[in-house]
């Protein structure tokens, strides 16, 4: 029997990017740019708006190699999970064990990826990256653990987007350490079991509620990654600032960690931003006047809210009296699709009281008609409706 692996080798950290962030870019890039789909002002608003977005974008990809943190030391935050994860890791190499399978969840930019790169780094093992659309077929599966040694971690992003058929072909993988390879059709098909060495699987997904309970109970450590808070974020703001040669004062890093909506991928995005504009106004060091100029410029206003969060407000309050509105009409409204709604922008701006989750849609908070400067009715919400995005259905 000859198995003819799909996939083309290991992702090591110099790999270009990850395949489905890449086309996820084009699709940005070639959206933003057809003129046939979108006006040059619209366009331009889109652009802005992606300042803010926590999906990965070509720039942050070309950084992102030099910011991320290569060990639990350098990691800022996230302190219960990496706690676990330090403790369980020293118990594994200690046991010359691997690590338990680990499932990470949480709105993107949080930090998944760099978990899954940091356990690998601390176990001293390698890391094999791909995402779940691009394992489609059972050969992709097998290609892929194929090429694991013992103890390397495998990390699979957008794990919920498996196929059913790879999803199958993974439990005796991650059970038991072996794979099961069939050949030839009807009565002549044969199944010949392999084992393979023992690895560690680390998943991640910003949809926790779309994994079967079947994968999710294979999982030993299941972590949900938390928004960062301020010190947190300026301790991300400052290291950056510092690898990417950039004077900033404290106060300039505080303004930046302030609007980075909780999340260090925009932390890091911001502080591009700032340092670039400062470079063409001439500063050496930047101040904290050239950081607010610099994020008004790209409109992120004090709340950390772009274009895209204030016309999500705008559109509760002016055009339904601040809801209940369902997610499909705003998307609509918003000609933003679903999944990016629910996925990178309500968990902020519910994480931090703009708009209420409830049954019957979204509601905007009174603390949204003060951002935006509206007259709050007097808002009686029965807040025992009211649903955390973040708690999915575990
Ligand atoms: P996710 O996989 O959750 O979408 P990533 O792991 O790709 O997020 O993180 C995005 C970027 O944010 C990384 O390039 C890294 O530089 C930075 N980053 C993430 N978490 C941290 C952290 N805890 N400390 C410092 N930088 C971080």
């Amino acid at each position: 029997m000859t198995i003819i692996p799909s996939y083309q080798g290991k992702s090591p950290d110099n790999s270009p990017s990850r395949p489905d962030k890449v086309a996820q870019a084009k699709d940005e890039k070639s959206v933003l740019d057809d003129p046939q789909t979108v006006s040059v002002t619209e366009s331009k608003a889109r652009k802005r708006s992606l300042v803010l977005s926590a999906q990965e974008t070509p720039a942050d990809n070309r950084s992102d190699n030099a910011l991320r943190p290569q060990t639990l030391s350098e990691y800022v935050g996230q302190s219960r999970i990496k706690a676990m994860m330090q403790m369980s890791i020293v118990a594994a190499k200690g046991r010359n064990e691997s690590l338990d399978h680990v499932l990470f969840y949480g709105p993107p930019g949080l930090g998944k990826t760099t978990l899954a790169k940091v356990i690998a780094n601390e176990m001293g093992a390698n890391i094999h990256m791909a995402s779940g659309p691009s394992l489609e077929r059972p050969r992709d599966i097998i290609g892929l653990v194929h090429q694991l040694e013992k103890h390397d971690v495998l990390f699979i992003d957008e794990i919920h987007r498996l196929s059913r058929v790879a999803e199958e072909l993974l439990y005796p993988a991650i059970e038991d350490f072996v794979i099961d390879l069939t050949s030839g059709k009807g009565q002549a098909t044969r199944t010949m079991r392999l084992p393979l060495p023992r690895f560690t699987l680390v998943g991640a997904t910003t949809k926790a509620g779309m994994i079967s309970n079947a994968l999710r109970d294979r999982f030993g450590f299941v972590c949900r990654l938390e928004f960062y808070n301020q010190e947190e974020l300026c301790a991300i703001v400052a290291r950056t600032t510092k690898i990417l040669n950039v004077k900033a004062e404290e106060k300039a890093v505080q303004v930046i960690a302030s609007r980075a909506r909780g999340t260090p991928r925009i932390a890091n995005r911001l502080v591009r931003l700032v340092r670039d504009y400062g470079q063409y106004q001439g500063k050496d060091v930047i101040d904290e006047g050239t950081a607010i100029a610099a994020l008004e410029s790209y409109q992120v206003d004090t709340s950390g809210l772009d274009s895209t969060d204030r016309r999500f407000l705008e559109i509760l309050i002016d055009n339904y009296n601040g809801g209940p509105v369902g997610v499909e009409t705003i998307a609509a409204t918003l000609g933003e699709d679903r999944d990016t709604l629910e996925d990178v922008y309500e968990p902020f701006l519910i994480q931090n009281g703009f708009i209420h989750r409830t049954p019957r849609g979204r509601m905007a908070t009174a603390k949204a008609y003060q951002h935006l400067k509206r007259k709050a009715p007097n808002m009686q919400l029965n807040l025992d409706l009211a649903v955390d995005p973040l708690e999915e259905k575990w």
